[in-house]
């Protein structure tokens, strides 16, 4: 296990309130880790701080040994850090195909992005059939598809996903953890944001639980799937 990206005394706070409070992650290579808590408890702050568009108030946060804690969100994406926002922000007035070619606005291997444009289809193949056709018109599910193909675009070490189940059908939920597990058997270390805490740890090596802006527990996926506190707090008892 090979640690790629580490989150160190993360503090981010909006004005007065210290909404992440000093928290340490390891996310190892080729590994899904899974960030989970309840509503507030700070995970979104922490995907957007390690994603540049937040500000840290403390901590770093490093990629191999490069601090990223002060570059742009440009520079992150450049080095390799992609997040595949909450909400999904798509541009609905351009075609599916346009929205998945500006995922790959950092990279200049042209060859390259083709295939990986390729292997996307082949991910999903919805997209493929109506690449052609507006973003805007494609349903919920299928947007979070398009969303996660133009973040693979840009070519990332570490994929950031926020909540990709958050408002899906039940059938397309297991779609898009199926997913999820697919592109991390490429090889791709991947931070897995989720309300869904059952089914992010199945597929999650490690997990983290977030409360209240602090980690409150660190392990296997396995091992928090049936620790009671676990189990107490977020999965019925
Ligand atoms: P959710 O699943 O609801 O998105 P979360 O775990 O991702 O929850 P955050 O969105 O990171 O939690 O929010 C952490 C805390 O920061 C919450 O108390 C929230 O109210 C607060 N917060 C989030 N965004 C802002 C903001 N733009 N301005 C002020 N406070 C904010």
């Amino acid at each position: 296990m090979k640690p790629i990206l580490s989150v160190q005394d993360l503090a981010v706070s909006y004005g007065h309130i210290e909404a992440v409070k000093g928290i340490n992650l390891t996310l190892n290579e080729g590994e899904i880790t899974a960030l989970v808590g309840a509503n507030g408890a700070g995970k979104s702050t922490t995907l957007l701080a390690i994603s540049g568009l937040l500000k840290p108030t403390r901590g770093k946060v490093l990629l191999g040994d490069a601090d990223l804690t002060r570059l742009s969100p440009h520079k992150i994406v450049q080095s390799g850090v992609v997040q595949v926002a909450e909400g999904r922000a798509i541009l609905t007035t351009l075609t599916i195909a346009e929205n998945l070619v500006l995922g790959a606005y950092t990279r200049s291997d042209k060859a390259e992005v083709a295939k990986d444009l390729a292997w996307i289809y082949s991910l999903f193949p919805v997209l493929q059939q109506r690449k052609e056709g507006l973003a805007g018109n494609l349903s919920g599910g299928e947007q979070q598809m398009l969303a996660i193909g133009r973040a693979l675009m840009a070519k990332p070490r570490v994929l950031l996903l926020d909540e990709p189940s958050m408002g899906l059908a039940p059938l397309m939920i297991q779609e898009i953890f199926r997913i999820v597990q697919e592109i991390n058997r490429t090889g791709l270390t991947i931070l897995l944001v989720e309300q869904n805490v059952r089914q992010a740890l199945r597929i999650a090596q490690r997990g983290y639980v977030l409360e209240t802006g602090k980690i409150v527990l660190a392990d296997t996926g396995t091992n928090l799937l049936h620790n009671p506190k676990v189990l107490e707090a977020y999965l019925g008892g």
